[in-house]
């Protein structure tokens, strides 16, 4: 019988001599119409590239890519379909050369593309395991038509199995499933680790990685609600983090930086995403990723969850998110923006008092907030969360009449900003 998966060094050896590393391929678009995106876009490198998940319904690439611009993005990620089921429809169907020309036209060379959530490759049932790598292949192809060089997969989860079992059944279906691919890479994400699932530690993908013969196209996609989840001290230490990646995994793998903030405190092991500013990570952790020279040059994807009191008037907080981690918010909402911020900052010291926390970012505001509402008896009486609770604070006193949820929200997303 195997052992259990408590102890890494069974299967993965650390810093010795096979940690595998790739040869840098540059940016290896083969496609004409990449090529020429990537020339024609000049000083591309002072400017984040930074995005969002959008939708791929509708129109497709062209609706994506239409989306993506109205949030000032500079990237984006897209499902090819819906995340968590494989109907799919013909690419040929999804507007692929408007999407492109559209993206061309603002400067866009470079998106990414997730696989479905139901592709489970550790899974020990066969036909879990042939739709995981049947459907994997195809998506591969999806991704190619696209000319997208980065595919995010979820590596696994072992279920009734144990983890050793589950990283040698992914490299399996890697290894089935990349002999034939050519063009694209899978970016395998870096995961919270929440019930079985692999790809919590950087050991764990180092030995997805190591176990997978055909390794040269495999990276990694690092998620910042993910590994903050997962135990990693992205918030005080993110260059000890960023050391660990580089020594286990090696950083010339890291292709895909995904940014969210986390509802649950370091090593929850939740994946419960919040918007930026409002959860455990906080802002100015997050900025200090962003502009990294890990995340240079980068896809940096966020995928937030969209804010409002109910399902009909959630919206994303993506464009004031994008703005604020690039700087850019004054010329983005113009000056209007920062002096209502001012006096929404103003407003919540007023209300709340500086003990609360409100006068500078809300910081300690947002982290006494979660702390109730991780104490389950306190929890009960008021469920709402920071955001939700000082959104409320806001219409009570009428601070700003006349201003959609929406307006309200991004105004909020500042002020966690500290702008
Ligand atoms: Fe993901
Ligand atoms: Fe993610
Ligand atoms: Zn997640």
């Amino acid at each position: 019988m195997l052992p259990k998966q408590t102890n890494n060094t069974l299967f993965f050896t650390g810093n010795h001599l096979s940690r595998p590393s790739i040869a840098r391929r540059g940016k290896g678009f083969s496609r004409a119409a990449w090529n020429e995106l990537e020339s024609e876009v000049p000083g591309e490198c002072s400017v984040l590239k930074i995005g969002s998940h959008v939708s791929f319904s509708e129109k497709g690439l062209l609706s994506a890519a239409q989306e993506a611009i109205s949030y000032g993005a500079t990237t984006f990620m897209i499902y090819t379909g819906a995340p968590q089921n494989t109907r799919r429809k013909p690419m040929e169907e999804q507007y692929v050369p408007e999407g492109l020309a559209l993206m061309k036209e603002h400067g866009i060379d470079e998106i990414v593309v997730h696989a479905p959530y139901i592709i489970n490759l550790a899974s020990h049932k066969t036909d879990t395991f042939r739709l995981a790598v049947e459907f994997l292949q195809s998506e591969i192809q999806r991704t190619a038509y696209l000319g997208v060089e980065n595919l995010v997969l979820h590596p696994g989860a072992f279920t009734e199995k144990d983890l050793y079992y589950g990283i040698r059944r992914i490299a399996e279906g890697l290894d089935e499933v990349l002999s034939a691919a050519k063009n694209v890479n899978i970016a395998l994400e870096t995961m919270a680790g929440k019930g079985t699932e692999i790809g919590r530690t950087f050991e764990e993908l180092a030995a997805i990685i190591e176990k997978t013969s055909f390794n040269d196209r495999l990276r990694v996609c690092l998620d910042t609600c993910h590994v903050h989840d997962a135990g990693y001290d992205i918030v005080n230490d993110f260059d000890g983090v960023v050391e660990q990646f580089d020594r286990i995994i090696g950083l010339d793998r890291l292709t895909v930086i995904h940014i969210n903030d986390s509802k649950n405190p370091r090593g929850a092991r939740k994946d419960r995403h919040a918007p930026i500013g409002s959860g455990y990570i906080g802002f100015d952790a997050i900025y200090r990723i962003v502009h990294h020279e890990v995340a240079a040059g980068k896809p940096i994807i966020l995928e937030t969850p969209w804010i409002g009191k109910e399902e009909a008037t959630k919206r994303p907080m993506y464009e004031a998110e994008i703005a604020l981690l690039s700087d850019n918010a004054d010329k983005r909402f113009g000056p209007a923006f920062r002096e209502d911020v001012a006096k929404l900052r103003a407003f919540l010291r007023d209300v709340c008092g500086e003990e609360a926390g409100v006068g500078g970012n809300g910081r300690e505001y947002v982290l006494a907030a979660w702390a109730v509402l991780h104490d389950k008896k306190q929890r009960s009486a008021d469920k709402r969360e920071p955001m939700e609770r000082l959104y409320d604070l806001v219409i009570e006193h009428d601070l700003f009449p006349g201003y959609t949820e929406e307006q309200i929200n991004m105004r909020l997303i500042g002020y966690f900003a500290g702008l």
